[in-house]
């Protein structure tokens, strides 16, 4: 997967070489420690302010500073769209893809009230759902994260004809989370 033009979280488009992007990859790997799949993983290198607060994680690519989990994001689906990245676990240095959604400001708040309530909206009975639950399921056997291979967000979203997002929703269990 080779981005070359992502919109940032502002919603700015920005260019990162498409010549750099494996080494940017790799550079960005390597200072993540990287857990279970259901720990936070932590990015290991600067932090947007100092501690005892837990700021995101940064990296500087060239010359422009990035917050980790959105390059997570990028390195996982691809572009942003301009929407916001944002954590599941509440814990900003982690790079886990698993723990990272996408969506609106609005959808952030909407997300924290509901948060502790059932969700009504229940996989294939649903009139616009695309998915089966058996593809659900093959979705989250075969998610693997830091890889640009068949099994990574890009190409199943490609494979199963839905959006990155979806996939995504359904890796950390935001969508179809009653799928086992
Ligand atoms: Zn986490």
């Amino acid at each position: 997967m080779n981005p070359k033009i992502v919109r940032g979280q502002d919603g700015r488009i920005v260019t990162i070489l498409k010549r750099n992007w494996e080494e940017i990859v790799a550079d960005f790997w390597s200072r993540v420690k990287i857990g279970e799949p259901s720990e936070c993983w932590e990015w290991q290198g600067g932090r947007n302010g100092p501690p005892p607060i837990k700021h995101y994680g940064i990296m500087w690519i060239n010359g422009k500073k990035w917050k980790t989990h959105v390059l997570s994001w990028i390195i996982h689906f691809q572009s942003t769209n301009g929407l916001c990245v944002c954590h599941l676990c509440d814990n900003p240095p982690c790079c886990n893809p698993a723990h990272l959604w996408i969506g609106t400001f609005g959808d952030n708040n909407r997300d924290k009230a509901k948060k502790g309530r059932s969700n009504p909206e229940r996989g294939e009975s649903r009139y616009n759902a695309t998915l089966t639950e058996s593809e659900v399921r093959e979705i989250r056997r075969r998610f693997k994260s830091h890889t640009t291979g068949p099994d990574s967000g890009v190409s199943l979203a490609k494979e199963f004809g839905v959006g990155s997002t979806m996939i995504s929703a359904i890796v950390n269990r935001r969508r179809w989370s009653h799928v086992q």
